[in-house]
């Protein structure tokens, strides 16, 4: 296979994933809101409740969600759990709790359906690494190719794909790819080469990574083994190589918890966004999780921390923002995130 991703590509990919110096979680001004009082959370999501109810919505929310938020969900999942939630529901409204390829999703599957985002605003840096047009090009270079595409990526992107995945079934997905055609996997190079190793299939990797689980390092492993030197390592595949060779398991979010809880350990060091340790602590009741800092930073993402209780009531009281794509675009990829659902 001689199919090189170029340079350029590289570039623009490391330029939007620069770490930043100081704490590189920084969450905007604007997306802090101003701290609630118990009180007050307990008011607010009795409001959401209430209205979802009023509403005939269902509440989806991602794991990497604030914990007001996930104690209201009717679903908290990762994009795999997300994604089948979102085709078999029968609500009137979806409101969806994590960033907007996630909304975008749903829309996808639920064309009928009002989906609305409390922020549409939050973004991902997976999403941005793969601008479409640059993947279509790519692609006419290259017609051979079977493109994989990561759920992180635009619905643009997902309508040039020919199979999703999400992190939990990608090993699946990718080793039921064909035999005789060479695999683009995009946009996510950690989580690709980690498939590539457990699939045994080669694949061209697009150079995009998540800014946040790109920021985990050996060195930060190492140091918080010595301070919990009884605790598992378990680290999200979107970790670096270097993250994944010091870690005692690697795995989706969802598949996180069914390891900790079975796993005979009482501790565990958690190698993605802290948000995950909420539900971890409510599903593995007795045992002990602590997520690995940065810089002895906490590592939150800035754009599913857009996601605010605050927003949400808005966005419940006003039906607004709405998920809108292209009848076209959601034609073309559903199809490739249909056929995820039905390899997983
Ligand atoms: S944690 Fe990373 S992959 Fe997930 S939404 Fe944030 S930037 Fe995207």
């Amino acid at each position: 296979m001689d199919i090189k991703i170029p340079e350029h590509l590289v570039q623009y990919c490391q330029n939007i994933v620069k770490p930043v110096s100081g704490n590189p979680f920084q969450i905007e001004e604007r997306d802090k809101g101003t701290a609630l009082s118990p009180e007050q959370i307990r008011r607010m999501q009795e409001d959401i409740l209430h209205l979802k109810k009023e509403r005939n919505a269902v509440l989806l929310v991602h794991n990497y969600q604030a914990p007001e938020i996930q104690d209201i969900a009717d679903y908290v999942g990762d994009s795999l759990g997300l994604s089948r939630e979102a085709a078999k529901t029968k609500a009137e409204v979806i409101c969806f709790c994590g960033v907007n390829f996630m909304g975008e999703t749903a829309k996808i599957l639920n064309p009928e359906r009002i989906v609305v985002l409390p922020d549409t605003d939050a973004g991902c840096s997976l999403e941005e690494c793969a601008p479409a047009e640059e993947l279509a090009k790519f692609k006419a270079e290259h017609p051979e190719l079977f493109v994989v595409s990561y759920i992180n990526c635009s619905s643009a992107v997902k309508a040039l794909s020919d199979v999703i995945c999400t992190s939990g079934n990608a090993v699946r997905i990718v080793s039921k790819c064909p035999k005789d055609r060479p695999i683009l996997f995009t946009p996510d190079q950690n989580l690709g080469s980690w498939v590539a190793k457990q699939t045994g299939r080669k694949m061209i990797l697009w150079p995009g990574c998540c800014y946040a689980h790109a920021l985990f390092t050996a060195e930060a492993v190492n140091q918080a083994k010595k301070e919990h030197p009884e605790a598992k390592v378990v680290a999200h595949p979107e970790c670096l190589q270097e993250v994944k060779d010091v870690s005692d398991e690697v795995c989706s979010t969802e598949k996180m918890i069914s390891y900790c809880r079975e796993n005979p350990a009482r501790e565990f060091i958690i190698v993605t966004e802290a948000n995950m340790i909420h539900r971890l602590q409510k599903e593995c009741p007795g045992k002990l999780f602590f997520p690995l800092r940065v810089r002895g930073y906490l590592p939150e993402c800035r754009h599913m921390k857009k996601i605010t209780l605050s927003k949400l009531l808005d966005t419940l009281r006003t039906l607004r923002p709405q998920i809108h794509l292209s009848k076209e675009i959601m034609d073309q990829a559903r199809a490739p995130i249909e056929r995820m659902l039905e390899w997983s």
